[in-house]
């Protein structure tokens, strides 16, 4: 049995993460989980999962789960959020919470020894070099649960790292592909959480069509595989079927492919190296689809993914104010209280305000993201 703890059951990866763990209850156990506000939901997955330890993120809801599930621990706030990722005596932790709220429990969690299946991108933008670090001296395993980092991951498997020429990252282009910069303005929230491929939380359904999801990746998989800027490339993939692919030295391309899932890199995380079947999963029959397509990059459409860029060149802060300004403005975005096009020019605005610190501490990786969310939030209020 390997026990599992999870930060963000409730939600979208979270969900998929207790389907993998239903599938497959002979060799997984759900031995804590967080959640934000969804406590409803929190009483049924504890009830069903016989789980000792809880964290909710609002102290007012404590009682509110300790009278349903009465054998529970029940934390909250960060030390919740600490507590689940490294004192449950978990064999790896899932983490899916949204936002760089994941980067201290994950740090908690790899002091612990514990390995982290991350699906949490924010965590790896805001402080890579700390994760990364940690990881290290406690040699614990990093493993990719965003589809796109998992190929990666599985493509250079057995692989020599120092043979890769270069990392081509597959976008799918998000909700507003076939639009014009220009037909941008004044799209609505709801067009925008319109994914065509993926069913996904609302957050990163809005940075995927920003293009910001891919600017996030793009640092993520710099984090990850330790590749310079210029040796990852992104692609315009409208179908989602390649889900990256790495060039080798030799010009050998090395693809993954697969049907648009989660649950299938949220389980090969959990089972690396090994493989277990996909119950429910559909087979990838590429005779149905017929056909795949791929188109350069235009950095001029997608100005986020350009500040991504330029802000994991730059380095050390730059990427923590990159992550702290889009996760404010898109909050401000799903709240109606800015226009889609302000995503990108606020945090256009918080970078150039910055004076880049090169090797952040945690204190100045955390005062740094709640200066840029001050920041992203005076410019409405
Ligand atoms: P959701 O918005 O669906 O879920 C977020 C989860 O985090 C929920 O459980 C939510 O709780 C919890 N949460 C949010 N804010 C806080 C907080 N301040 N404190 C404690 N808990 C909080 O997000 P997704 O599942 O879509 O994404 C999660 C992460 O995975 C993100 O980093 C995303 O980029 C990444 N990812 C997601 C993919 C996808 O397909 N969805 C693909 C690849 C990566 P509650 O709902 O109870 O309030
Ligand atoms: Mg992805």
């Amino acid at each position: 049995m390997k026990k599992i703890s999870l930060l963000g059951a409730t939600g979208s990866i979270g969900q998929q993460t207790l389907d993998v763990i239903r599938a497959h209850s002979d060799q997984f156990q759900l031995v804590a989980f967080s959640v934000g506000q969804n406590v409803e939901q929190a009483i049924h997955i504890a009830s069903e999962f016989h789980v000792p330890l809880i964290s909710v993120a609002n102290e007012s809801d404590v009682q509110t789960v300790k009278n349903a599930v009465p054998a529970a621990q029940v934390l909250t706030g960060a030390e919740g959020l600490e507590a689940v990722a490294s004192e449950s005596g978990a064999d790896v932790l899932v983490n899916a919470v949204l936002g760089s709220v994941g980067l201290q429990p994950t740090l908690k969690a790899i002091e612990k020894g514990i390995p982290i299946a991350i699906a949490n991108k924010e965590t790896l933008v805001t402080a890579g070099h700390l994760v990364m670090a940690a990881a290290k001296k406690y040699n614990v395993p990093i493993l990719p649960v965003d589809s796109e980092h998992s190929a990666l991951f599985q493509a250079l498997n057995g692989e020599n790292p120092k043979q890769i020429k270069k990392l081509v990252i597959t976008a799918s282009g998000g909700s507003f592909r076939d639009k014009t910069r220009k037909e941008l303005e004044g799209v609505s929230v709801e067009d925008a959480l319109n994914h065509p491929n993926w069913s996904m939380g609302s957050k990163i359904t809005i940075d995927s069509a920003t293009m910001m999801n891919k600017g996030l990746e793009v640092i993520e998989a710099h984090v990850l595989f330790s590749m310079p800027y210029d040796r990852i490339e992104v692609v315009l993939h409208k179908e989602s079927i390649i889900h990256s692919m790495i060039e080798f030295v030799d010009t050998s391309v090395m693809a993954q492919l697969g049907t648009p899932d989660m649950r299938v890199p949220i389980q090969y995380a959990l089972t690396y190296p090994d493989r277990l079947p996909m119950g429910s999963g559909k087979s990838l029959d590429l005779t149905e689809i017929g056909k795949l397509h791929f188109e350069k990059m235009d950095y001029e459409r997608y100005k986020a993914l350009d500040l991504a860029i330029q802000a994991g060149k730059a380095g050390g802060t730059a990427t923590t104010v990159l992550n702290a300004a889009n996760e404010a403005a898109v909050d401000l975005f799903l709240k109606k209280q800015i226009s889609f096009l302000a995503i990108d020019e606020m945090i256009e605005k918080a970078l150039e305000q910055h004076s880049i610190i090169a090797t952040p501490s945690l204190e100045e990786i955390l005062a740094t993201d709640n200066e840029t969310r001050r920041f992203v939030q005076n410019m409405v209020h």
